[in-house]
């Protein structure tokens, strides 16, 4: 009994002994495992896409250097300026803190994923744009104001509000990265002869910009047509297609002395001639010769950059760029960013012979 019990006894401490050992080893070989496979994840990440939320359609693709600041940004405490706003929805004029409305627009304009230096470069065209209107009559739709909120006359404005419900979780953090972009920049503009500029801007210029006499009959001479190589942005080319019937139609509403034909689209519809930045300068439409501009609106053209396909059932635009390609593109901007320019850098490069200034001290 006695051998028994010291047998019994040695095997229960042999138990006891190695339970805790064998538990600790396979919390260890797990934890090295998670580590593992958490080490081989990052390295697979692009550093760039360090933030990204997955299975989003818009993606923060830039990993912050710097620190996210505070949400209650006193715009007071760097700027003064007030600029009066009109909200066409609302049928009213908000006086407003230029900072905080340069804000709303960057967000509206081209949101936060850009990286840094292009939205400082979109907050000083805005900032300048708005200036330049002050300067010249305010806004066409209310010239009781500044500016409107309407992209087809002045600048798209996002409303705190409107922006709290669309970016939801993410708010925060976007709203930090804009507020960056205006608070490093704060008051400063781009001038020429002393004055702040007419600063155009659009969302992809297709290759290059144009000089603004080709689209608006002004010359300013900083608005002149640049190479715009690198554009990196979800409007490059585009596609507009009409059956032949509906495309004549069309046309003979529009332009009652063009009298095509739809079995002779062949030789009525002709591009005659192109500016050198390769948009369209003009349209023949048999007896009727139309601007690249005009034809942009007429057949709801991502731009005037277009050549045109006759096939047997349809007429086919194809389109490169998005917008009238004056002054700074959007996206040729994120492609200078992206490629290491800085706001100035990029600025400088689609307003020819500006300088810059701060409001106030020019
Ligand atoms: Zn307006």
């Amino acid at each position: 009994m006695s051998t028994n019990k010291k047998r019994s006894r040695k095997k229960q401490k042999v138990y006891t002994i190695h339970w805790p050992v064998l538990l600790g080893l396979t919390f260890l070989l797990v934890a090295v495992v998670l580590l593992g496979v958490g080490v081989v994840r990052a390295c697979a990440l692009p550093a760039g896409d360090a933030l990204e939320a997955e299975g989003t359609q818009e993606p923060i693709i830039q990993a912050p250097t710097w620190s996210p600041l505070p949400v209650d940004v006193d715009f007071t405490k760097v700027h003064s300026t007030h600029v009066k706003v009109f909200f066409p929805d609302e049928g009213k004029i908000r006086d407003m803190l230029l900072e905080e409305y340069i804000l709303g627009v960057v967000a509206g304009e081209v949101g936060s994923s850009y990286p840094m230096e292009a939205l400082k470069a979109q907050a000083v065209a805005c900032r300048t744009y708005t200036m330049y209107s002050i300067r010249h009559g305010g806004c066409k739709t209310n010239p009781s104001a500044d500016v409107c909120t309407s992209s087809s006359c002045c600048q798209t404005y996002r409303s705190d509000a409107k922006l709290r419900r669309s970016w939801g979780n993410t708010y925060t953090y976007r709203y930090s990265v804009i507020a960056k972009a205006v608070m490093d920049t704060a008051g400063v503009v781009m001038l020429y002869n002393g004055k702040p500029i007419n600063a155009m801007y659009h969302a992809a210029s297709g290759g290059w910009t144009e000089d603004s006499e080709n689209v608006y009959g002004s010359t300013f001479a900083y608005l002149r047509s640049v190479e715009s190589s690198h554009e990196i942005g979800s409007r490059q080319t585009g596609e507009v297609r009409y059956h032949r019937g509906t495309f004549v139609e069309k046309v003979n509403g529009a332009r009652p002395n063009a009298h095509m034909e739809e079995d002779k689209l062949e030789e009525q519809l002709k591009v005659l001639s192109l500016y050198t930045s390769g948009r369209v300068e003009k349209l023949q439409l048999n007896e009727d010769v139309i601007t690249g501009r005009t034809a942009r609106k007429l057949f709801g053209l991502d731009s005037a950059m277009f050549t045109v396909e006759i096939t047997g059932d349809e007429v086919i635009f194809h389109t490169k760029g998005f917008g009238h390609g004056v002054g700074m593109s959007q996206a040729g901007a994120n492609g200078m960013a992206s490629d290491g320019a800085d706001y100035k850098t990029i600025l400088s490069h689609y307003y020819t012979g500006v300088s810059f200034g701060v409001i106030g001290q020019y």
